[in-house]
């Protein structure tokens, strides 16, 4: 009986796979082949390909549909505590604008740091979703901003930071939001001054996560600002026009806590 259930699972394994392949579109491989390749499945935000199927359409993207402690969640009554603050050393450099066809990023130099409580994470990528993929008392913003980083050890912590709509043009965001016109495929350059783009106040909310796009991968630290940064109409516009909807929407807490730091 043993037997026969494995020999099933794998059939389901085998014929989920050759789907993988197929939606990839034009791949030509055998499913075993396609099992080891290097490229995983196509995913998108709407449609067969969104969200609910991510889990289904490659062997590696499971957590996306298995994953107990899944990101984004809605922030709701943080538990307050004072904890370690998070230290920013960001320097403004030049930044390699790239359009990877699910959003856009800015590619950092080598330098810039967070560290929290001693452990000092390198900053790797920014990139945003349209609207925000957290809600915070089931509130959706314009945009959410994610500061990607990654410690010696592999671990990876991201850095949230709500869009508002104010009325001004924010000087500081400019030179990424004009750089969102970077087509797939080639690859644009920005002088980026990572410190000036984060708020003033850096209290943050915190929980333990995961990627918000496929493979869905558990064991992302989140820090998510509690203040937004305001940028204009016409700034939020930009980034709408390059991607709008790519947004994953909210997924169970499952139990896990979500704290606010007090501390200033
Ligand atoms: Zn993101």
């Amino acid at each position: 009986m043993k037997d026969t259930t494995k020999f099933l699972r794998l059939g389901a394994l085998a014929a989920v796979l050759v789907l993988a392949a197929a939606a990839c579109g034009g791949s030509t491989a055998s499913p075993s082949a396609s099992a080891a390749a290097s490229t995983p499945a196509h995913w998108t935000y709407e449609g067969e390909e969104g969200p609910t199927h991510w889990g289904e359409l490659d062997a590696t993207y499971t957590a996306c549909a298995d994953g107990s402690a899944q990101t984004p969640i809605d922030i709701v009554k943080p538990t307050g505590k004072d904890l370690p603050n998070p230290e920013f050393t960001y320097a403004a450099g030049a930044a390699t604008i790239v359009n990877n066809g699910h959003t856009i990023q800015a590619v950092a130099a080598d330098g810039n740091t967070l560290t929290v409580a001693g452990v000092v994470s390198t900053l790797l990528q920014m990139h945003f979703h349209a609207p925000s993929e957290h809600t915070i008392a089931g509130k959706q913003f314009a945009a959410e901003m994610h500061f990607v980083h990654k410690a010696a050890d592999g671990a990876l912590s991201v850095v949230g930071v709500m869009i508002s709509e104010g009325t001004a043009d924010n000087a500081a965001w400019a030179p990424f939001v004009d750089s969102l016109t970077t087509v797939k495929g080639t690859d644009g350059s920005a002088t980026i001054d990572w410190a000036a783009m984060l708020p003033a106040e850096k209290l943050t909310y915190r929980y333990e996560g995961s990627l918000t796009t496929p493979p869905c991968t558990e064991g992302v630290h989140w820090f998510l600002m509690t203040t937004p940064v305001a940028l204009s109409k016409a700034q939020i516009a930009k980034i709408t026009a390059a991607y709008d909807g790519n947004f994953r929407p909210v997924q169970a807490l499952n139990g896990r806590e979500v704290d606010v730091d007090t501390s200033k």
